[in-house]
């Protein structure tokens, strides 16, 4: 689309990348379905690029042109790059190392991808260390830097604890030890967190989350602004090939157009179910970064457009009263993931994060009575019937 004017993200999600279809005027954009392009004469693609479509794929970069406008809040100004699921984004990242690097991590980061790099890029023999930290306790953060730390991988809200990490403050100390700053925006989507404004050098999301938000894709993305690191992106990209497929960047790039009023749904439902959980006799603890309670509101208001639609509570009864709620609903359904338009509930312990070990879990707070959801975008009355009935089991 070229129009010179800024754009707002509203418009950005529907028409960003797409432009009709040149040989119909189809005003979606195909599915490409296609391995390999014909070439008029050798060695002379009709297409730059386009020779094999793992390096390219229109439909994949039309997706990839989208995320890119949104996180970069304009056209033609980012570069994004479509991965076959969020951890294949998050392995050809960490490709961008090399072994003896250094990263430092938030303490409370989604369990694959705690898994990935201890058990395949540390224990893994691949040779890169980590260092996992309290991102909310800044001076415990700076400690961490070694001389040969590359990266600062910061996901916030963090998962599924929800702490809230600075990042304004983050960034600037990951740039000041001359590192990359990483920022998985996963939980809270472009429209409700904007890292490039605070100088993060990579985005990356699983777009299997808020992005697609219709829960049939599995995809990942990452966004750059800086050329010379997108182009390192680009190469790993193809050479690793843990691309998106051309239905699944069409799914996605589809769930992109509605993200902005789903958004504001999830929001809007969000906080309104965690004031009745927060006023609920049978839980402990609400964390939600909405919440006055929530050791980092301020910063949350200040930092994000909106708090989104992921809570994570504490039953008083533990384990054995945990367990009859997730049992319990009827519209939430017992289910890994988040971010779709279907609300889902899950227990961290059990689920998400099995992969963390017991002791970790315990230091990190992720008590056995510790449940998380993700708020769909019914109708919050519904919603919050259904979670009163399992409450009362
Ligand atoms: N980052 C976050 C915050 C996640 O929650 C997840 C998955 O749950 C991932 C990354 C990995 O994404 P995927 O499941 O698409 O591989």
């Amino acid at each position: 689309m070229k129009i010179d004017r800024k754009l707002s993200l509203n418009t950005l999600a529907i028409h960003a990348g797409q432009q009709p279809d040149p040989a119909t005027g189809a005003i979606m954009t195909p599915i490409y379905q296609t391995s390999t392009y014909v070439q008029p004469a050798l060695g002379k693609p009709l297409l730059p690029g386009y020779e094999y479509a793992r390096t390219k794929n229109p439909t994949r970069t039309a997706f990839e042109q989208c995320v890119a406008a949104l996180e970069c809040e304009g056209d033609n100004i980012g570069y994004g790059a479509a991965f076959a699921s969020g951890c294949g984004a998050e392995t050809t990242v960490m490709h961008l190392l090399e072994p003896g690097d250094h990263v430092v991590v938030s303490d409370d980061v989604y369990g694959g991808t705690f898994r990935m790099f201890d058990k395949v890029f540390f224990a893994g023999g691949k040779g890169i260390q980590f260092t996992y930290v309290d991102m909310t306790n800044l001076a415990a953060y700076e400690a961490a830097f070694k001389p040969n730390t590359k990266l600062v991988w910061i996901e916030t809200p963090t998962n599924p604890m929800l702490k809230v990490i600075d990042l304004e403050q983050t960034i600037a100390i990951a740039h000041k030890k001359k590192a990359l700053a990483l920022v998985d925006n996963t939980f809270m989507s472009p429209m409700l967190q904007k890292p490039f404004r605070f100088g993060a050098d990579i985005v990356l999301h699983s777009a299997t989350k808020y992005l697609n938000g219709h829960s049939d894709v599995v995809s990942g993305v990452t966004v750059v602004k800086d050329k010379a690191l997108a182009d390192k992106i680009y190469f790993l990209q193809k050479s690793l090939g843990a691309v998106a497929g051309p239905m699944d960047s069409w799914l996605a790039m589809r769930g992109l157009k509605t993200l902005p009023l789903r958004m504001e749904r999830h929001d809007f439902n969000g906080r309104a179910i965690a004031q009745k959980l927060a006023e609920h006799s049978e839980i402990a603890k609400v964390i939600y970064p909405g919440l006055k309670t929530h050791a980092q509101h301020a910063l949350s208001s200040k930092q994000m457009s909106g708090f989104g639609g992921m809570i994570t509570f504490v039953m008083k009864g533990g384990l054995e009263k945990a367990r009859k709620v997730v049992a319990g609903t009827k519209i939430f359904a017992l289910a890994e993931s988040l971010g779709g338009v279907e609300s889902l509930i899950e227990h961290p312990g059990i689920m998400t994060h099995a992969s963390v070990p017991p002791e970790n879990r315990k230091a990190l707070g992720i008590d056995d009575g510790l449940i998380r959801i993700s708020v769909g975008v019914e109708s919050v009355d519904d919603l919050w019937e259904d979670l009163k009935i399992a409450l009362a089991l």
